[in-house]
Parts: C-alpha cells; sequence; structure tokens
C-alpha cells in the first residue's frame, strides 16, 4: 500500500523524479539527493512502512529481501572496496523521511561517525 503523501511513495510512482539504480517487484533502490559519501544510495520497499519497528515477521521477507540483494547492486555502483548500511529509526536518529528506507553508503574510506 502507498501513501499519498509520501515523498517516497510519490518517486515509487514515479511523480516525483529519482535516479534509479535498480528496480524489481519489491523495491526501489536510487541516489540520495544529498550525498553524505561519494556514493550514497537508498534502497526502498515499495510498500510503505513508516518505521523499521512495523517490520515485524510477517513482514520481514521484504527486509530480508533487500538485504539478500544489496551487496550485488552496491558492488555494481561503485562500492566494490565496502559500504556500510544505515538505518535511521525515529527522531533521536534523525529519521527525516518517514517510509522505511536503507542508505548505502561507500565509493570512499568511510569516516566512523
Ligand atoms: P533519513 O534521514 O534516514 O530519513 O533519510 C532521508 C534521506 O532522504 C536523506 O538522506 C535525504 O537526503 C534523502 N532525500 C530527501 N529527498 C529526496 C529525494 N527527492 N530524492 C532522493 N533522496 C532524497
Ligand atoms: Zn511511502
Amino acid at each position: 500500500m502507498l501513501d499519498n503523501d509520501c515523498l517516497f511513495c510519490k518517486i515509487i510512482k514515479g511523480e516525483i523524479p529519482s535516479a534509479k539504480v535498480y528496480e524489481d517487484e519489491e523495491m526501489h533502490v536510487f541516489k540520495d539527493i544529498a550525498p553524505k559519501a561519494k556514493v550514497h544510495l537508498l534502497a526502498v520497499p515499495k510498500d510503505h512502512y513508516k518505521l523499521l519497528s512495523e517490520m515485524d515477521e510477517s513482514r520481514a521477507e521484504t527486509l530480508s529481501h533487500i538485504l539478500a540483494k544489496l551487496p550485488e547492486i552496491a558492488e555494481k555502483n561503485g562500492c566494490d572496496n565496502g559500504y556500510r548500511l544505515i538505518v535511521n529509526q525515529g527522531d533521536d536518529a534523525g529519521q527525516t523521511v518517514f517510509h522505511l528506507h536503507v542508505h548505502i553508503l561507500g565509493g570512499e574510506n568511510l569516516p566512523f561517525e
């Protein structure tokens, strides 16, 4: 289910443009508009979940699909020497878009922060 007011749902529907690098039946991967590393991608499930904490056992397959696909996608997009995955959960983590997404950061030696 998509949410009409959600930025990433609009990107998934093609209402807002994105630099897409991968798509399948369960997820989109596109470039972050304000990259925090040389390579900064966002992997986004097509279904609208606001938070990681909404992913109970029955929805966990979506996450395992994303995690299973990410290494190949990351390597094909300039992260062949390593990368970091980040999921921001909620306000204290600074989550700004409330549609679950996994950040993929790489393409250079990353500072630890
Ligand atoms: P978070 O802080 O974890 O919620 O991350 C949201 C991310 O979405 C940030 O890194 C933003 O730079 C990114 N972002 C916001 N708007 C867009 C957009 N239109 N296209 C691509 N990335 C975006
Ligand atoms: Zn959404």
